[in-house]
This record gives structure tokens, sequence and C-alpha cells, in this order.
């Protein structure tokens, strides 16, 4: 039984609120700006909207998306689908990385990705 908020929070939901805490933190993280400032195309029409937008780079299939269909992904991700989770100290040291670590990913080659993480954790667990 877990003594977070009043014995009323199972360890895994505290879990999950610190690391959605971080990760909310990491928007904020200027390395996550300096890597999707260089993933910047160009200005052009957004064929969803018909209205002049800023385009993204994704590093994964080359193809340019806007910044509402883009993600910054941890080429090395926050948590190490071999090792699964350490400490929070490897995880905000993952978290918060430097920008060499970062790419901008499409939403979908983001989730291609986050999925093949989740299938090797399971594998190991
Ligand atoms: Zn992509």
């Amino acid at each position: 039984m877990s003594s977070r908020n009043g014995g009323q929070w199972t360890d895994a939901r505290f879990h999950s609120f610190v690391s959605s805490t971080l990760r909310a933190g990491s928007r904020r993280w200027p390395p996550k700006y300096a890597c999707l400032a260089e993933s910047k195309t160009e200005k052009k029409i957004n064929v969803k909207t018909g209205r002049l937008a800023q385009h993204h780079l994704c590093a994964e299939c080359g193809g340019e998306f806007v910044s509402k269909d883009v993600q910054v992904d941890h080429i090395k991700p926050v948590v190490d689908p071999k090792k699964g989770f350490i400490s929070w100290d490897v995880y905000i040291d993952r978290m918060f990385c430097e920008q060499k670590n970062l790419q901008t990913l499409c939403k979908e080659c983001h989730k291609i990705k986050s999925k093949k993480e989740r299938d090797a954790r399971k594998q190991n667990t």
C-alpha cells in the first residue's frame, strides 16, 4: 500500500502524476525550442486550412508538417526500453537532454517510434 496522497494513490498513480508533470515542464526546455527551430523549412500554405503556416521537416519520413503536427522526440528514449524505469534522477537526466538527442518527428512517425519502444519494453518485463 502506498502512503502517497494520504494513502489514496497507488505508487503507479503517483509515478504517472510525476512523469506527466515533468513532461509538461519539458515543453519549456530550451533545447526543445532549438530543435523545433532547426527543423523549420518554410512558411507556405497549410493544405488543411488554406492559410500560410510555418512548416517543419520530419527527421524520419522527410515530410513537411505544420507545428501542431510535429513533436520533439527523444532519439534515446526517456525510459530505456531494455532497462525500464531506473530512478527519477535518470528519468530527469534523460528527459532534459541536450539538443543532439532531440529530433523533430511528424505525429505519425512519432507514434510508430513510440509503439516500437513500448513493444520493446514489454518484451523485457
Ligand atoms: Zn514523419
